[in-house]
């Protein structure tokens, strides 16, 4: 969805820590728009920085200290800040993520708050799936919508070599037990690594569809701590389609993407030759970096510490933990959040040839520290 912006009014930045490049926003415009009439209504929400993985994409095998916990917003920040974008800003869907959410362990009660004060709002969680065995119920009853659940592989060792922790039952177990808790279709999110699991991907999808699960193919993006991300050692979502269609027949799903970042594909048996039937179920490819979605991009994120990040390639952060501490009211926690989608930019700059042209720099913060 955009918005017609109308003849812009300045008017002049609003207390301490404004920005005063955000003084073109139309005066009494609703809601997360930015310049470009884009309006953010998907919030990503990262509990914590903490993660009991530490996948090479992600993480670095060692090292990235973590905030300390009173730089964390509380579960009472957290439960303000979302009735500030739910009741002023056109909130509609709600993420929680991490770091890995399961690691917080008010995870439950903080779900229950927000399930309580907006009992229409979806509510999803993007995890590791580490103890969701023990968790998964309580997390349903607390009034969670439904889970993302992050697997690269089927092989355990495969798995301990990418997330460098031998965890590979323990996540199986807690999809099964999200699965057994009522929080299906249980959604499947899988990053590729040439080399590492890209034969995997076959499999990976047999799998999810013999169970009803929706899997998910995430182009890697350069957001590694380590900062090895390279376009070349990237795997492409073209790539990906082509080792699907080693064992399957993909087709476009005619349903509307309506801005999802996925692409959805029908799967039938690779040498189905009837007209419609045959269905298997789908899959979805998310090109962030090959086929960028920004023009569509309907995301606000808020970091563990409570600052907006207009876009996850975004260097600049606008910080609302410290309004949240000095007795600003709701209106002007909203305000500064809506400078600071104000000046979303207008894409991530990665282009198709290398990293650095078009003047892309990757951002300091890893995936793990923003919230994916
Ligand atoms: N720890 C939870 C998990 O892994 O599901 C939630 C946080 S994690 C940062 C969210 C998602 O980001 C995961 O599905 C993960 O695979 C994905 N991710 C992490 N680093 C990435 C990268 N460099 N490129 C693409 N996706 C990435
Ligand atoms: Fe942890 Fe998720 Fe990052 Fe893996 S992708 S290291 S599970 S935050």
């Amino acid at each position: 969805m955009t918005v017609e912006l109308g003849m812009p009014r300045r008017r002049a930045p609003d207390g301490p820590g404004a920005d005063p490049r955000a003084t073109d926003r139309p005066e009494g415009l609703p809601g997360l728009v930015d310049r470009y009439g884009r309006v953010a209504t998907d919030m990503r929400l990262s509990l914590t920085d903490k993660c009991n993985l530490r996948c090479s994409y992600c993480m670095p095998a060692d090292g990235l200290p973590w905030l300390q916990k009173d730089a964390l917003l509380s579960a009472e920040e957290i439960a303000r800040v979302v009735g500030i974008g739910v009741r002023l800003l056109g909130v509609r869907e709600l993420r929680l993520t991490g770091g890995e959410p399961l690691v917080r362990a008010d995870l439950a009660d903080i779900i229950a708050a927000l399930r309580a004060a907006h009992p229409h709002l979806p509510i999803a969680l993007t995890t590791n799936a580490v103890g969701l065995d023990k968790r998964a119920a309580e997390l349903r009853s607390a009034g969670l919508t439904r889970i993302n659940i992050s697997l690269d592989t089927l092989h355990p060792e495969t798995f301990a070599q990418l997330t460098r922790r031998p965890f590979f039952d323990r996540v199986l177990a807690g999809i099964e037990a999200a699965d057994a808790a009522g929080l299906g279709p249980i959604k499947i999110n899988s990053v590729l690594m040439r080399g590492i699991n890209d034969a995997d991907a076959p499999d990976l999808l047999a799998w999810c569809l013999e169970r009803g699960y929706e899997l998910r193919f995430i182009e890697q993006m350069p957001l590694d701590a380590d900062h090895g991300w390279t376009r070349q050692g990237m795997v492409t979502a073209a790539e990906v389609r082509g080792l699907l269609g080693s064992r399957f027949q993909l087709s476009p799903d005619p349903r509307a993407r309506e801005g999802a970042p996925a692409e959805r594909f029908e799967v039938r048996p690779l040498h189905y030759g009837g007209q419609g039937g045959g269905l298997l179920g789908t899959v979805g490819i998310i090109a962030s970096v090959t086929e960028p979605f920004c023009a569509d991009c309907k995301r606000t994120r808020i970091t563990a510490e409570g600052k907006v990040m207009s876009c996850l390639f975004s260097h600049e952060e606008v910080d609302l933990r410290g309004l949240l501490r000095s007795g600003a009211s709701d209106e002007q926690v909203a305000q500064r959040w809506q400078e600071a989608m104000w000046l979303k930019p207008k894409a991530h700059g990665m282009d198709h040839t290398g990293l650095g042209a078009d003047g892309f720099v990757q951002p300091d913060r890893s995936m793990s520290a923003i919230g994916g």
